[in-house]
């Protein structure tokens, strides 16, 4: 391990790593994005961490619990076990600032594109945000990157093609747009080859 830290991939969930169904509220409506499981494998193959980071509201909106969902990203660990691919970590923000039952209507720091999810986890997994990166299908997930200083790529899965059409230049800072998850893991990985070593690594006796 760098002394820095790993660097890690943050994904977000649904749109991205799992169809966008609207609300996730039954396990059954939980089906993988095609080439999803791949891009995982071949992350965990080279060394990246992985993070999910999921925005859901739907716990404060009282349309699903905190309970359901950690059952459905134990369930999403079981699937993509089974296809050699493993996340390394789910965080989920169950809060809105506006909406629902006192306990969860509240203006958190975890609530996507607030970085509190990704810095819980830098700590807990000695990730090098700098060297990281945030998968995801809206401007959302763009601002979550830009804001702990790590690159954001926007899939064109989910939500993805359709704030490509909608979504205002200043909105779409993504590093790279990519068709799905798996093109999005290509990109990153002829990244890391290319730059080779990190630069501190050379400072290093
Ligand atoms: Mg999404």
């Amino acid at each position: 391990m760098r002394d820095a830290g790993h660097a890690a991939v943050f994904l977000d969930r649904d749109g991205t790593i799992n169809e966008e169904v609207g609300y996730l509220d039954r396990i059954d409506k939980l089906r993988l994005l095609p080439g999803a499981a791949e891009g995982i494998r071949l992350l965990n193959a080279s060394g990246f961490k992985v993070v999910v980071v999921t925005n859901q509201s739907g716990v404060a909106r009282g349309l699903f619990t905190e309970a359901f969902v950690v059952e459905v990203h134990r369930t999403l660990a079981e699937i993509l076990g089974r296809q050699g691919a493993r996340i390394d970590r789910f965080d989920y923000c169950p809060h809105h600032p506006t909406e629902g039952a006192d306990r969860y209507r509240r203006a958190c720091p975890c609530r996507k594109p607030e970085p509190g999810m990704l810095l819980e986890a830098a700590a807990a997994l000695a990730i090098d945000l700098g060297r990281s990166y945030v998968v995801g299908d809206t401007p959302r997930d763009l601002e979550t990157a830009r804001r702990v200083g790590a690159r954001g790529i926007l899939v064109r899965t989910g939500y993805g093609a359709e704030h490509l059409k909608t979504a205002s230049a200043g909105e779409m800072t993504a590093a790279h747009v990519a068709a799905d998850l798996l093109a999005a893991v290509h990109w990153i990985l002829a990244k890391a080859d290319r730059q080779g070593p990190d630069p501190r690594d050379r400072r290093r006796p």
